[in-house]
């Protein structure tokens, strides 16, 4: 199973559908464009089914295999929204909306999951039932967790599920991945540090709030480096850091801390918490200034299930022979990482060459990956599921 045939004759057609998306860009749930798009060519297609409106502006697309003798049903999931980033690739294709654009790649993902959709629906040379998920909100808006809390993974069915990224910095053509954890669960915090205001010149009639949130902010560095096995992975990064003056001449009454923390466990996970409040909370104590704490819980580890981890490699080796198969996991989040709590799975990235990093300006999904892609998608559904 090396590169399908049928998508080198697909590619110039799948690459119009992607330039067409990157060319109309839509954030969030507002993906009303791309969705009616991504419907209306399932349905030109003859998909069995094609529902609109999952987790709001998701689309899920079925496809019933030749035969069904053992109730099977694979699920295929690509995002479709963009960021709110203004473009600077120029290229032909580039966004039409100011300010907006498909800076992460998911036009590419839609565009190579339509095209397997199209693949499997002529063909229909599997076992069971495909189903196509094509997400909105992926950029922080939860739309995986938003189609999952839809009851989708009930009403269709769907047994395990697959997702892909493209990933620059890896060759074209080529995958990666790994069993476990693959992307960080993401969270994020925000401190308020109240002391005591007053004249600059006068700090023993004040409670230096500006003092107290610097120590904070070096203390917090120790739950990386002395709370957390340095076997085990954890990012804990302060990324604001605002009094309420801009004065030369006023120690604040308040100053506000937002970061984020990353990790890939959830042992870990629940001692960052635990350690962020602690350190925050002790710290103001000690200096007689108090914290107030909101701690918002993001995005859960993208875990690939090991099984289906190999199932995701065998079909990526065919289809390319170039596969990575202990990347490491990175510190960024990923809400497919709902449907992967919710049914085993896997997640792959798919190489974009020597391109700019996702969530640049300057950065463009590599329409040769599409081949690689499709196949990929297609080739799950004919290997978990083979023609009976
Ligand atoms: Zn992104
Ligand atoms: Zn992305």
């Amino acid at each position: 199973m090396p590169v399908k045939n049928r998508f080198a004759e697909l590619l110039p057609e799948i690459t119009a559908w992607r330039r067409d998306f990157h060319e109309n860009p839509e954030l969030l749930y507002e993906v009303h464009r791309t969705a009616a798009k991504v419907a209306g060519l399932l349905r030109e297609f003859g998909c069995d089914e094609v529902v609109e409106g999952i987790g709001q502006t998701g689309v899920v697309g079925v496809i019933r295999g030749r035969s069904d003798t053992a109730g099977r049903v694979v699920g295929l999931r690509a995002d479709m929204d963009a960021l709110p980033i203004v473009e600077q690739t120029g290229a032909a294709h580039a966004s039409k909306v100011p300010g907006k654009m498909h800076a992460c790649g998911h036009d590419g993902h839609t565009a190579m999951l339509l095209g397997a959709a199209k693949y499997l629906a002529e063909t229909r040379n599997f076992d069971g039932t495909a189903v196509v998920i094509f997400q909105p909100a992926e950029e922080g808006g939860g739309g995986g967790k938003a189609m999952v809390d839809d009851g989708m993974m009930e009403r269709w069915g769907i047994q395990e599920v697959y997702g892909m990224h493209n990933m620059p910095g890896f060759p074209v053509g080529s995958f990666a991945i790994r069993p476990g954890p693959m992307m960080a669960a993401t969270d994020q915090f925000d401190i308020v540090v109240t002391g005591k205001g007053g004249h600059a010149a006068k700090p023993h009639d004040c409670i230096d709030t500006t003092l107290v949130a610097s120590h904070i902010v070096v203390a917090m560095q120790q739950i990386a480096s002395r709370n957390v096995d340095p076997l085990k992975q954890v990012v804990v990064s302060i990324c604001t850091f605002r009094t309420e003056s801009e004065a030369y001449n006023v120690i604040p009454q308040t100053v506000v801390l937002r970061g984020t923390v990353r990790s890939l466990d959830p042992g870990v996970r629940d001692l960052a918490e635990a350690r962020v409040k602690a350190v925050a909370e002790g710290i103001a104590a000690a200096h007689g200034a108090t914290v107030g704490i909101s701690y918002i819980r993001g995005y859960p580890v993208t875990m690939n299930t090991p099984e289906n981890t190999d199932y995701a490699v065998a079909v990526a080796q065919a289809v390319s022979g170039q596969v990575d198969t202990a990347v490491a996991p990175m510190m960024g989040g990923e809400d497919f990482s709902y449907m992967l709590n919710a049914r085993p799975g896997a997640y792959i990235f798919l190489g974009n060459g020597d391109s700019a990093m996702v969530h640049h300006p300057a950065y463009d999904f590599d329409d040769n990956a599409i081949p690689f892609g499709s196949s990929w998608y297609a080739g799950m559904v004919e290997s978990r599921m083979p023609a009976a």
